[in-house]
């Protein structure tokens, strides 16, 4: 394969930055030529992983949303499939029970979290009964940071499932504000206002959580700097321990096309004026980081998110369309495509694992992944690279740390790879010096009017 020039890679990543972020691969159908068809396959795989395996985390996804947000990117049910909470628990609980068979409960559980969609709209009952399941397979351990998401509408409507759930061992809870401009929210078919938010934070105090976070976003195209400034000093003033900013993400979105309206310089200029607003009102964060903590030596983020960005710990996501990330695969549950629930549901009653697509990937690929990852914090620990690959960083990827330096794009302070201020607003830039040969071709080779249509 030919070797692309850096300054070509670095502009066509500059030029296709709501491609090249940190969501890898590019394209769901890039990795296909590692795919494993045949159950056989997958299953010693699997059994080859686990085994291997001293350390991995646990994602459940909970797809239920009463409605769909426009912007929105994940699995998420409403319609009919909205009233199979009942099949679709059972469903998850069959897939730990696969899970049980090929993994000893001697593992050590780095981190649980429980997403979706709305993981409060599937109610305490059916929560629990996944929790104890879980706790009955694995080395669940209550000292570590396990955490939900609920809406604004839901923790004040389930105030008393909220307390239960929070005695049941979440101890950290995310609400989704995303933005306070009305007009913006109506387009996007979400419901929100001030005095809403209020009560909901209300809730979640009076339920007991203490580690809160709100999640906000940004990059839409009718978003300005201004409306942004005005969404962040208002979630201020709500003061939760944690504020994540989430750039919007067009990739498989119904706004998909409005990706193309949105200047890097304007998603540059609203990250840059939440984080002096954030930090003015002592929150802390690198720059570039997305979740902003005002907890001292507490990176805001849950030990399952905490652990997977800095550490590249393997997860198992269980869940329609749930991603698991192993040693040296990646897979997507049934539903990751479609968006529904039904075939996850079939698959689990039929006694095999709910996957969609499984790959058997090459370390360069598994690199490319866990690096991308790894820049949601903006940072890159260099002893946690070697412990995860048995590798050094900057052995490997001389030459383009080379580059970033000369550009003022990154530096290295202790032990640490680090994107500077400049860096990070090239961040869509820096990310595919990254990639594997495989990817980076193909980056070259997108166009993004066809891919965002
Ligand atoms: S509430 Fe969150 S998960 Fe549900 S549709 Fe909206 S963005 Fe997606």
């Amino acid at each position: 394969m030919a070797t692309i020039d850096l300054n070509n890679l670095f502009d066509k990543g500059m030029e296709l930055h709501s491609i090249a972020n940190t969501a890898y691969p590019l394209t769901p159908t890039s990795l296909k030529q590692y795919a494993l068809k045949n159950e056989n396959e997958i299953q010693k795989l699997l059994e080859k992983e686990f085994h291997a395996m001293n350390e991995l985390s646990l994602y459940v996804h909970i797809p239920f949303c009463k409605t769909r947000c426009k912007f929105c990117e994940y699995v998420v049910v409403s319609g009919s499939e909205f009233d199979l909470k009942d099949e679709y628990t059972d469903a998850v609980l069959k897939e730990i029970d696969l899970y049980s068979r090929i993994i000893n409960n001697d593992k050590y559980i780095a981190g649980f979290d429980i997403g979706g969609g709305t993981p409060t709209e599937l109610g305490f009952r059916r929560i629990e009964k996944i929790v104890n399941k879980l706790s009955k397979t694995f080395s669940l351990r209550s000292e570590q940071v396990w955490s939900i998401e609920t809406t604004p509408f839901n923790a004040i409507s389930k105030f008393d499932e909220l307390k239960d759930i929070y005695n049941l061992g979440f101890h950290r809870i995310s609400m989704g504000i995303q933005t306070v401009n009305q007009e913006l929210l109506k387009k996007m078919d979400r419901e929100g206002n001030a005095h809403l938010y209020q009560k909901a934070v209300d809730a979640i105090r009076k339920a007991g959580y203490t580690q809160f976070n709100i999640d906000l976003m940004y990059g839409f195209k009718e978003q300005s700097i201004e409306d942004f400034k005005s969404t962040v000093e208002y979630t201020v003033s709500l003061a939760p321990e944690y504020i994540t900013l989430y750039e919007m993400r067009y990739k498989l979105t119904q706004i998909a096309h409005d990706a193309l309206d949105v200047t890097r310089a304007k998603v540059n200029s609203q990250y840059l004026v939440a984080y002096e607003i954030l930090i003015q009102n002592g929150y802390m964060a690198n720059y570039g980081k997305n979740t902003f903590s005002r907890i001292k030596n507490n990176h805001g983020t849950s030990d399952y998110l905490t652990s997977r960005v800095t550490k590249a710990t393997p997860y198992i996501g269980l869940g329609a369309g749930a991603q698991s990330f192993g040693v040296n695969y990646l897979a997507y549950n049934q539903g990751a495509a479609t968006k529904s629930i039904s075939k996850y549901i079939k698959h689990a009653n039929n006694g095999s694992f709910p996957i969609q697509d499984i790959y058997d990937l090459p370390e360069q690929e598994i690199m490319a992944k866990t690096i991308s990852v790894m820049f949601y914090f903006g940072f890159i620990d260099l002893e946690n690279f070697r412990k995860r690959f048995g590798k050094d960083f900057m052995q490997m990827f001389k030459d383009e740390i080379e580059y970033l330096k000369t550009w003022n794009l990154a530096e290295i302070k202790d032990d640490m790879f680090i994107l500077t201020q400049n860096g990070v607003s090239h961040m869509s830039g820096v990310i595919p010096m990254f990639y594997s040969d495989r990817s980076k071709q193909e980056l070259m080779n997108i166009n993004a009017e066809k891919l965002l249509k």
